[in-house]
């Protein structure tokens, strides 16, 4: 479903991606880890057009979307994307922010997408905050909501940038519990996190980034149990 061949990113002198290859298949989660500064926002950046690649490509859905004549906006209807800091918008009500996206840019009537609003939002344990402002809610909470934010949009495929790095412990758990329910429910996902026992949980596919290459990759099991390449088993040494 989404695929970068080769890409590669540079700031400055700096390369940030060097030539990096991720498949992603559709109900597949496909998880990010690597040591602050290893390039998993970038990539994700990347893959959903937020950066401009220098080298290499990106394809969803059957097409190039690195091609210049690709209309950004229109891909990243079918991408969402949730970050560490959530971005709701604070002026506006729970239930507005999710319905904002499915009106403006999906030409959604309101009451059809304030039903589907409401309907996501009780599944995520926030019927009760719809009305709310997003600063009435905790961090967990506004995690949630932007989570359903982008489920609102109908995506083809979520990426999750450490949506639970910015959380108290206590509240991270209710986040993970939306992503596992997204993968039950077949959402294809890629997610770059520091929660290593949850991406051995839930990953169908796991790739270790170091300064901006892809030093190890395979399901959970082999990442986490039997990894090949002694960097990734100093990084797991460190963080298991
Ligand atoms: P973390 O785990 O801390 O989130 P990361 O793996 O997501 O780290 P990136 O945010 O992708 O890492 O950053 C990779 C490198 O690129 C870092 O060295 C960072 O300083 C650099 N970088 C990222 N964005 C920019 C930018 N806009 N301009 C210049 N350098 C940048
Ligand atoms: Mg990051």
């Amino acid at each position: 479903l989404l695929e970068a061949r080769g890409v590669r990113k540079t700031y400055g002198d700096h390369d940030v991606l060097k030539g990096v290859d991720l498949s992603v298949d559709t109900h597949h989660v496909v998880c990010l880890i690597g040591a602050s500064g290893s390039g998993k926002s970038t990539l994700l950046r990347c893959l959903n057009l937020l950066e401009v690649v220098d080298d290499g490509e990106i394809w969803f859905d059957g097409a190039e979307i690195t091609d210049p004549r690709v209309d950004v906006d229109d891909v990243r209807r079918d991408i969402g994307t949730v970050f560490q800091a959530f971005n709701l918008f604070p002026h506006m009500s729970v239930l507005d922010n999710v319905t904002l996206g499915p009106r403006k840019v999906r030409g959604a009537r309101r009451g059809d997408a304030e039903e589907r609003a409401t309907a996501l939002l009780t599944r995520f344990g926030l019927a009760d905050q719809a009305r709310k402002h997003p600063d009435a809610l905790s961090g967990g909470q506004q995690q949630r909501v932007a989570i359903v934010r982008a489920l609102a949009m109908e995506p083809k495929v979520l990426l999750l940038d450490e949506v639970t790095s910015a959380l108290d412990p206590m509240l991270v758990g209710g986040v993970l519990e939306a992503v596992r329910e997204l993968k039950a429910e077949g959402m294809t996902i890629v997610m770059a996190t520091h929660e290593m026992q949850f991406a051995r949980e839930v990953a169908d596919e796991v790739l270790f980034l170091e300064s901006g290459v892809v030093c190890e990759r395979g399901t959970a099991e082999q990442v986490f149990t039997d990894p090949s390449d002694p960097r990734t088993r100093e990084f797991l040494a460190r963080h298991l």
